[in-house]
């Protein structure tokens, strides 16, 4: 999943970008209001993770400018006030969920675990292809209950691929969904990871394949020979 922060000290920024990473997201930064806007508007995010303080103004008016865009992401406003006012201000705007600083960064990871759950209701937890399945949220991919061994960003390439298994994943929906804006894309460096997971998942007897098609995407399938 990918996540933006917009939060304008550089301190906590720092820290909850680490937090996310670590988590499994790919994250991006802004610190303001029109930044963040920005970034929403070229990138399809699944949570914003919103400080309220922000040199240009109330980080709410971005839940609010977001509020009849479809897809919007999931927004977690960050609050240093824990004034009333301020969380049912946040609730009526439109945010999923706040956290009022400074906070537990378990809690907040829960948090962000909750509203993202409840923003994809009924989809599974755990996706499948073949013998090969992934558990989204821990980010775990097996093959026949055997654990991958995967960097995050391979792991990243398999979600997507595995999400739309049978179906042709253009290069451009990858890249979206594996790398952040601040992420130097090499031309050869998605191919390079690809050809990582093919290589894992043939150590690992996989039954499923990752098949090219030059110039436009890939697509994961079940292999024809299985192994
Ligand atoms: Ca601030």
């Amino acid at each position: 999943m990918r996540a933006l922060i917009v939060e304008d000290e550089p301190e906590l920024m720092s820290f909850l970008s680490s937090l996310l990473l670590g988590a499994g997201f790919i994250v991006d930064r802004t610190s303001s209001v029109e930044a963040a806007l920005a970034a929403l508007k070229t990138a399809p995010f699944d949570i914003a993770v919103v400080d309220r303080r922000l040199p240009d103004g109330d980080g709410l008016s971005i839940v609010k400018a977001m509020k009849a865009t479809e897809p919007r992401p999931a927004f977690l406003i960050l609050t240093a006030r824990d004034a009333k006012s301020d969380v049912i201000d946040g609730l009526n705007g439109g945010a999923d969920d706040y956290l009022v600083k400074p906070f537990e960064p378990g809690e907040l990871i829960a948090r962000i675990r909750v509203i993202a759950r409840r923003r994809y209701p009924g989809r599974s937890l755990v996706i499948t292809a073949g013998n090969l399945s992934i558990d989204i949220e821990g980010r775990n991919a097996s093959v026949s209950a055997v654990p991958l061994d995967l960097r995050r960003r391979e792991a990243l390439i398999l979600e997507a691929l595995v999400q739309r298994a049978g179906r042709v994943v253009t290069r451009n929906v990858l890249i979206e969904a594996v790398y952040g804006f601040d992420d130097l894309i090499e031309s050869n460096t998605l191919e390079a990871q690809i050809s990582r997971l093919r290589r894992k998942l043939k150590e690992a007897a996989a039954n499923v394949e990752i098949s090219s098609l030059r110039g436009i995407g890939y697509i994961l399938r079940k292999s024809e020979q299985p192994v």
